[in-house]
């Protein structure tokens, strides 16, 4: 997508070589345009997909989830983040590590949000090794759901979480692919 490739070379600094800070458009501020068609562009690349729900993480990837379940007429679900949570029968709970904050949160999803019916559609803003991917995929597969594929706006393919989902068999579609930020250069593939 070259309107984001540009919008980043524009906005994004790089903090060091395995991360970039992006907070205008993704982490701290919404473009409303460029993400609605970022969620545009999602629903183009799963087009004929059944899709009965989006899925995301907060907070990141709400606004561009929100866009593609507004595109694609669907609702929207996205997993909470909590540091601790005391049991909760009502819910799926799985832990992952957070890039980048070096801690451990819990995703959490409530069980009635999803159902083996559901074959849902997972958005989120920046993969790196893909750890609350494999969270929130884990918790899709607990609900019975189905997986109608995986898209990602900014994919740094210098880091595995994408071939690793790939390699599980998952269509992930990324919008922006960024080989390396070696340098203080952001490089697309
Ligand atoms: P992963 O679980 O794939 O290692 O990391 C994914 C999450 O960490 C993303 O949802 C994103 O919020 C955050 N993240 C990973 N890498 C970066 C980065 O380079 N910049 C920013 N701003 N967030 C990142």
């Amino acid at each position: 997508m070259d309107i984001l490739k540009e919008r980043i070379l524009q906005e994004a600094t790089v903090v060091n070589a395995g991360v970039l800070k992006l907070d205008s458009l993704l982490n701290h501020g919404v473009d409303p345009l460029l993400t609605m068609e970022m969620g545009k562009e999602f629903a183009r690349r799963f087009e004929g997909r059944y899709v009965t729900k989006v899925i995301t993480v907060e907070s990141s990837g709400i606004p561009v989830a929100f866009a593609t379940a507004l595109t694609l007429g669907v609702p929207l679900v996205f997993a909470r983040r909590k540091k601790t949570l005391p049991g909760d029968a009502d819910a799926y709970v799985e832990r992952v590590p957070s890039f980048t904050k070096g801690i451990v949160t819990d995703l959490i999803v409530s069980r009635h949000l999803l159902s083996p019916m559901d074959s849902v559609l997972f958005i989120d803003d920046i993969i790196a090794n893909g750890d609350a991917a494999r969270g929130l995929l884990k918790i899709i597969e607990q609900s019975g759901a189905k997986v109608a594929g995986i898209g990602i706006v900014l994919e740094k393919s210098f880091q595995a979480g994408g071939k690793a989902l790939r390699e599980l068999g998952y269509e992930v579609e990324s919008l922006v692919r960024i080989s390396s930020l070696e340098g203080n250069e952001i490089t697309f593939e």
